[in-house]
């Protein structure tokens, strides 16, 4: 993992350089006066995007190689779309709509494959899909209200013109839910994918500035609209030459799938539909006004509501969680949850160099005690001395009841010295006149749990033959 950390700090460089190439490019694109210089930089900038895809496809091992080919594809057909674009608007001929927008449409759908291809999980299980079509769905409408709108009112526009001004807004929020799942799915959150996204978004808020610019007839050749999609490119291909871009997305299975921001963002969405249908509709629609302040309030209900619902499982969860970890009888640890607070104590007193100390303990003739006073009053002992002993110990230290009558204590930053004191107090503790063994040890680095444990065993065993009440300390370099 480290030396592949290494081998991909190494290769940073090249996305770094074809980033720095990409800036250089768009400025040039933007400080040069528009003409036939810019409109071939333009087209040379965005060829050699798509062939720094396909280099990247050709010489490394990228994970789902398909989708950046797909990438690589869009960008060749949108310079296509740009040599022809240029060549007409430099000819003073009307470029639009013209073949440029048939090769500019084309690259949506490559994209949303591509994107598609990119977000698909082995262990497909989230709502990833549906939520990216919550929000997309809602900024489709809110996109239709403020751009697509205005095209179909606008008389001066020919059918064709119509079509193809719509054409772009209309791909771009298809896209969107695409670009958005990609964004939900967890897994995804490698540095080429989040290139790949910003490209994407850089592509689209370009898309849109042109649909404005163009409706508002603000729109020029050489501006910063046109700068948007060179930077979309550059961060296209500086993706797919990011290390992480050969990686293969790993699940991140632990972690909570829908959170309250995800709930927030969802419900937002969800009532900018009916928001939309209020400032748009006029003051004769009065009952479209009320259905719509109606389900705003529907929505917000629906949200608190599973809002609490969500407050509920995490609440579930976390008491699942305590169950899993805790013994029944006593409320001390579990071997379960022993196992993950050791590792974890250990790692931490390997790391730093602090010492760490462990007991195995074991009631003496519990059997007796047992059979004198009836396993009923044998399950209140052991209730009762968890409940000393937690009174004594830190609540840094650990107590865990592994066996019927066999306990193993943890105690992080104590030495050995320290822990044998605390272990004849605890053993003092023992109620009802009854006693224990035990055995102690030390953390010595690089030892692994079960080593730990065998000694600490092998102490108590020596505890037990050396005529039980007592606690026997088994040193790291002694044979057990
Ligand atoms: P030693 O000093 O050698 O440890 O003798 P011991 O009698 O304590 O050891 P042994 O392993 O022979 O017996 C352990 C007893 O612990 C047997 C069983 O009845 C008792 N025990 C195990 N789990 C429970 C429990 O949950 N409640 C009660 N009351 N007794 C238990
Ligand atoms: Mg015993
Ligand atoms: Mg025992």
């Amino acid at each position: 993992m480290a030396s592949e950390n290494a081998t991909i700090a190494g290769k940073q460089s090249i996305p770094r350089g074809l980033l720095a190439v990409g800036a250089l490019l768009t400025a040039l694109y933007m400080v040069v006066p528009y003409g036939r210089f810019a409109g071939a930089l333009y087209v040379v900038a965005t060829a050699l995007a798509a062939l720094a895809i396909v280099a990247a496809v050709r010489y490394r091992s990228l994970f789902r190689p398909l989708a950046w080919l797909l990438v690589a594809t869009a960008l060749a057909l949108a310079a296509i779309g740009h040599a022809i674009w240029y060549w007409l608007d430099l000819r003073g001929l009307e470029p639009f709509p013209s073949l440029a927008d048939g090769f500019y449409l084309a690259v949506y759908p490559l994209f949303i494959a591509a994107l598609w291809n990119l977000g698909v999980a082995r262990d497909y299980r989230d709502g990833a899909l549906s939520d990216a079509l919550i929000v997309g769905i809602s900024a489709a409408v809110l996109g239709w209200a403020l751009l697509i709108a205005p095209f179909v009112q606008d008389p001066g526009l020919t059918l064709g013109q119509l079509l193809v001004s719509a054409g772009y807004p209309v791909a771009d929020l298809v896209l969107l839910p695409f670009i958005l799942r990609l964004l939900f799915l967890r897994q995804t959150r490698l540095t080429a994918h989040l290139y790949l996204l910003a490209g994407m978004l850089a592509y689209f808020a370009a898309d849109m500035l042109y649909a404005l610019g163009n409706s508002a007839g603000w729109y020029a050749p050489g501006g910063f609209t046109d700068a948007g999609w060179l930077v979309a490119y550059t961060l296209f291909a500086a993706a797919a030459w990011h290390g992480s871009a050969t990686r293969e997305p790993s699940a991140r299975v632990s972690g909570e799938t829908f959170t309250m921001r995800r709930l927030y963002i969802l419900g937002g969405a969800s009532v900018l539909v009916p928001a939309v249908i209020l400032v748009t509709a006029g003051t004769d629609m009065e009952i479209v006004r009320v259905a719509a302040i109606a389900s705003i309030l529907l929505f917000l209900l629906i949200m608190q509501r599973m809002a609490g619902l969500l407050r509920e499982t995490r609440r579930q969860a976390e008491a699942l969680r305590h169950l899993s970890l805790t013994d029944p009888l006593t409320g001390a640890a579990n071997r379960r949850r022993l196992d993950e607070e050791l590792g974890r104590e250990m790692a931490y007193a390997h790391r730093y160099r602090m010492p760490l100390t462990l007991a195995y303990a074991d009631l003496d003739h519990f059997k007796r005690y047992n059979d004198t006073h009836g396993h009923a009053a044998g399950d209140v002992l052991l209730q009762e001395l968890v409940a000393r002993w937690s009174q004594t110990l830190r609540p840094s230290d650990i107590l865990a009841r592994v066996g019927g009558e066999e306990f193993v204590l943890v105690f992080p930053g104590n030495s050995l010295e320290e822990a044998q004191s605390i272990m004849g107090r605890l053993c003092g503790l023992v109620p009802y006149g009854q006693s224990c063994s035990a055995g102690l040890v030390s953390y010595s680095p690089g030892e692994s749990a079960e080593a730990l444990m065998g000694r600490a065993d092998a102490g108590l065993y020596r505890a037990k033959e050396g005529g039980r009440n007592r606690v026997v300390t088994v040193e790291a370099a002694e044979p057990c």
